[in-house]
Parts: structure tokens; C-alpha cells; sequence
């Protein structure tokens, strides 16, 4: 059987693609390569351009090849985009999402794994952040992947969609072959490597007034190769029966963005250069995960969980781009 990924030329998504293909499966990817990289899909795998809500192109998709499971990672992910922009966020990620289940219902499958997001939670009122933790978004990002988990539930009842939302803590580092390069970047750990490389002249630290030790906000990085084994277990999980369910996927360590910098600047060897800046909208002060249950349900073991070996895969990944 084969498995469709839905934004498989980003960044999580490539590096899922390629695990499923190490795995034996046979994904197919569809992107719209708004901010994918066609480039990140290898050759052979079946790619089709286009976007997830075009009901004609999965319909034509799903009669092409013989598949049972839907990856779903395309969305947009700017939190404070979504701020400004929420429009972009409700029609990209809820009524695409819900045109993309539509088409695949109608061709009966049946098993769907959605990338959802610690920022469902909100400003935490107890770390670390167990799945019943209220689920109470601060921006509309948030809120974007609340309702598709909700319409994920519904649609479960109704019509017997089973699905796995994986609530991804902070995605970061690389592998081999594929790393993070979104445009525009505004991630924490890209963009401290880009002044590494001299690429920016500085970055700015969000916050230095949080309720933290060192007043900078706290998250919790999982590798993405981590992430990507989630996946895997996730679809064989509900191959087997499995329930529908959410999982929390982080390592359950908490890093402040100063602590960050910290740690990329013994990778790199470099010194980083850094303003202090007030808070970014809609970013909570510290998300730490209890992920106990990906390991407990689903088997999940982390395997890259030090900070410096998380920074380490990206720096190896940059460096080799810009050589
Ligand atoms: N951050 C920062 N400066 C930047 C980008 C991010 O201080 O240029 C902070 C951000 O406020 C958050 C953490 O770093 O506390 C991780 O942010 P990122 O955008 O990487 O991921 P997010 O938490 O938004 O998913």
C-alpha cells in the first residue's frame, strides 16, 4: 500500500518521506511547493504539484495509486503570520485540510496521521505538558490545528476516520541529506547558524522578561529524524487497530533561547551576535513536553535529545549548503 504525504518536499515532511521509503513503504507526495522544495522529494517518488483542497488532484491521486494512509504535514506555520493574517492560517490549514479529507473519504481512506502543534496547548498552566493539559491557543496558528484535531474527532464518530495527531514540540536539526531552509526563515536555530555563517549580522532574542531563570523563553527541540520515526509507528499503530489519538512529541527538556545561543556557539565555535528584543506576539514563555505516552502507546524512543547534538546535525547541514 501506499502512503500520500501531504506537503512531502517541507521540511519535516521530506525527512518523513525518506524514512517511509527506508521503511519499505511507498509514499507519494503532494505539494504545492508554495514554501516546499521540490528538490527535497528524491525522483522516484511520485510527486504531484498542486494543492491539498484541489479535490480533481487527489481524487486523480488516490485512483492512481493504491493507498490506505494519509500523512498530512502541508500547512503554514508562522505564528506571528498568523497574527497579522489569520485568514491565511483558517482557509490554508482548516477548509484545505477539510477539503483534502473530503476526497479522502470518498475514496475510503481511512488512516490519517496530522502534524499538530504544542501551540494548541497556550501559556501552560503546568509543565511538563501531558495531552490533557487544556488546549487553549494564543494565536491563530494554534487555534488553525485545534480545529482540524476537533474535526479529526468528529469525523471519527461520523464516519470512521481514524486518526493520529502528533503535537510536535520545536522541530529542529537535520539529517544527511535534508535540513531546515524555510523562506522567509524565523526560526530560532536556522537563523542563529545564518549569523554563524555570517549570512545575517545578528539575531534577535525574543523576550528577556519571561517568568524563566534567564528571563528567554523556553522550548523543547526534538530532532526531526525523532520526529519522523513518530510517523512511522503512528501509521503502523493505526494499521493495526489502533484508536484515534493524540501524542505529544518532545524530548521533555526545556531550553531557554539564550541557552540556545549558548550551546551553538561551542558547536560552531563561533561567536553569536545578539540584540535583545521585546516578546514576539503570541509566543507563550516556556512549553515543555511529557511525551510518556508516544514512548508508552506508540513505542517512540527519542534518540537525539542533547541540545549540542541537535544543533550539531543542523550545523553539519548548513555548512555543507554553503560549501
Ligand atoms: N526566537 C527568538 N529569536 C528569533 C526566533 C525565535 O528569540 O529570531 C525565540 C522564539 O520567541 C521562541 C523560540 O525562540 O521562544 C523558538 O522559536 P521558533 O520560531 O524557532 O519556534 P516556535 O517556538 O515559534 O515554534
Amino acid at each position: 500500500m501506499s502512503v500520500l504525504v501531504t506537503g512531502g518536499a517541507g521540511y519535516i515532511g521530506s525527512i518523513t518521506t525518506e524514512a517511509l521509503r527506508e521503511h519499505g513503504e511507498q509514499p507519494v507526495v503532494i505539494d504545492n511547493l508554495v514554501y516546499g522544495h521540490r528538490e527535497t522529494v528524491a525522483t522516484d517518488v511520485p510527486f504531484y504539484e498542486g494543492d491539498i483542497g484541489d479535490k480533481d488532484l487527489v481524487g486523480k491521486i488516490l485512483s492512481e495509486h493504491n493507498i490506505d494512509a494519509c500523512m498530512h504535514f502541508s500547512a503554514y506555520a508562522y505564528v506571528g503570520e498568523s497574527v497579522e493574517d489569520p485568514k491565511k492560517y483558517f482557509a490554508n490549514n482548516v477548509v484545505q485540510t477539510i477539503r483534502l479529507i473530503d476526497v479522502l473519504l470518498e475514496h475510503n481512506v481511512k488512516h490519517f496521521v496530522f502534524s499538530s502543534t504544542c501551540a494548541t496547548y497556550g501559556e501552560p498552566q503546568y509543565v511538563p505538558i501531558d495531552e490533557a493539559h487544556p488546549q487553549q491557543p494564543t494565536n491563530p496558528y494554534g487555534w488553525s490545528k485545534l480545529m482540524v484535531e476537533q474535526i479529526l474527532r468528529s469525523y471519527d464518530a461520523a464516519y470512521g476516520l481514524r486518526s493520529v495527531a502528533l503535537r510536535y514540540f520545536n522541530a529542529s536539526g537535520a539529517t544527511a541529506s535534508h535540513g531546515e531552509g524555510h523562506d522567509p526563515e524565523t526560526h530560532l536555530i536556522p537563523l542563529i547558524l545564518y549569523n554563524a555563517l555570517d549570512k545575517i549580522p545578528s539575531i534577535s532574542i525574543f523576550g528577556t522578561d519571561y517568568p524563566t531563570p534567564d528571563g528567554t523563553a523556553i522550548r523543547d527541540y526534538i530532532h526531526v529524524s525523532d520526529l519522523a520515526d513518530a510517523h512511522i509507528l503512528a501509521l503502523n499503530y493505526l494499521r493495526d487497530g489502533g484508536t484515534s489519538d493524540a501524542f505529544n512529541l518532545g524530548n521533555g527538556n526545556g531550553y531557554s533561547v539564550q541557552e540556545v545561543v549558548d550551546a551553538a556557539q561551542k558547536v560552531t565555535g563561533c561567536d553569536i551576535t545578539s540584540v535583545h528584543s521585546p516578546r514576539r506576539e503570541g509566543d507563550p514563555s516556556r512549553l515543555i513536553a511529557n511525551a510518556e505516552k508516544a514512548r508508552n502507546v506508540l513505542g517512540w524512543q527519542p534518540k537525539i535529545s542533547d541540545i549540542e547534538a541537535i544543533i550539531e546535525t543542523a550545523w553539519n547541514w548548513h555548512t555543507r549548503m554553503t560549501v
